[in-house]
């Protein structure tokens, strides 16, 4: 046993399908969280493997300095997909990379130093996405961080308008916010916000690592919003599983984003499975699906455990049921007693994120097991 960063539970994963994973020995898993929202198309999509086993067998890499045309395709496939005028993409390797370049472009483009990030917010990792980041308890052990970094409370718009200045490089902010308890933003604030970075020569920029492939009920949650921002960041579920980041810009970013490259940058065999991930979202239906399961998930949830609970907070099949201190137990009974795994948003909200291709049994099946988890 050499890892020493992720504390290790006591379910063994070995394979899975669609909704379902299987453990070591043989018992079968709702995966309510997707794999931390990596699979928004579930376990094994055959499209996704299809693409990736052919494109592995013609070039598994190739550096980014030539065109190929797996890549070529992602590219074209997130333009064509992402809100007008975005059209414009770097792709990386994590939800971490992505941002860490949008904070990046953003200096380089209008020239300025200032971010200025929401309270509750999560945005990565490494020191630039983790300096935008809310909890001290990711930050203490790494300062100093990169400096000039503003926080506001989220969803107020009065706060953003007093710290958005001349000064001011972008502000990144979560559509929904994910880590922070699945705090949905107010489609006012999101257009405020729009206005004020406008006004301001700052970039905006929407963190859709969590909210994006249709996991809000539209492809992109700024199109749920109707907001364009200047910059979208995507990863976990970008690839169905494969890691890949991307960094979706309009051109004023585009054009003057300084200098900055990835080694990995868009490999073909991760290219092959994020452009097939995206077009088969968008083919499927799937954004409109989850819109409907998400409705129904909450309704079912509310009328089996709305009483017991403090509040469930939802945008599509972003569900957080806030059940007080207790989450970490509710979350292991879920997966000990009822085989759901689910994840956590902080110590007091169980969150879901299923594959967004779940029907009303899987639904069902979770709601009977909250409802009996927090009795
Ligand atoms: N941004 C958001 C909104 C996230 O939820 C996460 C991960 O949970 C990240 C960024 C970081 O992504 P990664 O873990 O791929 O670096």
């Amino acid at each position: 046993m050499t890892g020493f960063v992720f504390s290790e539970k006591p379910i063994g994963i070995e394979r899975g399908d669609g909704a379902y994973v299987y453990g070591d020995d043989g018992t079968e898993y709702l995966d309510m969280g997707a794999s931390y929202a990596c699979v928004p198309l579930g376990h094994g999509h055959p499209a996704v493997t299809e693409a990736v086993t052919e494109q592995f067998e013609k070039l598994t890499f190739v550096q980014a300095s030539y065109p190929n045309a797996a890549r070529t395709a992602a590219y074209e496939t997130l333009a064509e997909t992402a809100p007008d005028p975005i059209d414009k993409v770097w792709l990386s390797n994590s939800g971490t990379e992505a941002n860490e370049a949008a904070l990046k472009f953003a200096r380089a483009a209008t020239g300025d130093s200032k971010l200025v990030a929401t309270m509750q917010g999560f945005h990565g990792r490494t020191m630039g996405s983790l300096a935008t980041t809310w909890k001290n308890k990711y930050k203490d052990p790494y300062e100093p961080l990169i400096g000039d970094v503003e926080f506001v409370p989220y969803d107020d718009t009065e706060a953003l308008d007093d710290a958005v200045d001349e000064d001011t490089a972008g502000f990144i902010v979560e559509p929904v916010q994910g880590e922070g308890g699945i705090n949905p933003a107010s489609t006012e604030y999101l257009r405020a916000a729009r206005d004020i970075t406008e006004d301001a020569g700052a970039a905006l920029i929407f963190d859709e690592v969590q909210t994006g492939m249709g996991r809000t009920g539209a492809l992109w949650s700024a199109q749920r919003a109707g907001v364009t921002p200047d910059m979208i960041t995507s990863a976990k579920g970008l690839a169905n599983g494969f890691p890949v980041g991307a960094t979706l810009c309009r051109d004023w970013i585009a054009e003057n984003y300084g200098s900055h490259a990835s080694t990995f940058s868009g490999g073909p065999v991760i290219s092959a499975a994020a452009g097939t991930t995206v077009s088969t979202i968008v083919d499927e239906g799937i954004p409109e699906h989850a819109a409907a399961m998400g409705e129904y998930l909450h309704a079912e949830l509310d009328a089996a455990v709305g009483d017991e609970v403090r509040e469930i907070r939802s945008e599509g099949l972003m569900v957080g049921v806030e059940v007080g201190r207790g989450a970490n137990r509710a979350l292991k009974e879920l997966a000990l007693n009822h085989d759901v795994l689910a994840l956590p948003a902080g110590r007091t909200v169980v969150r879901l994120l299923p594959p967004l291709t779940i029907g009303e049994a899987e639904v069902d099946h979770v709601v009977d097991a909250l409802a009996e988890v927090v009795e």
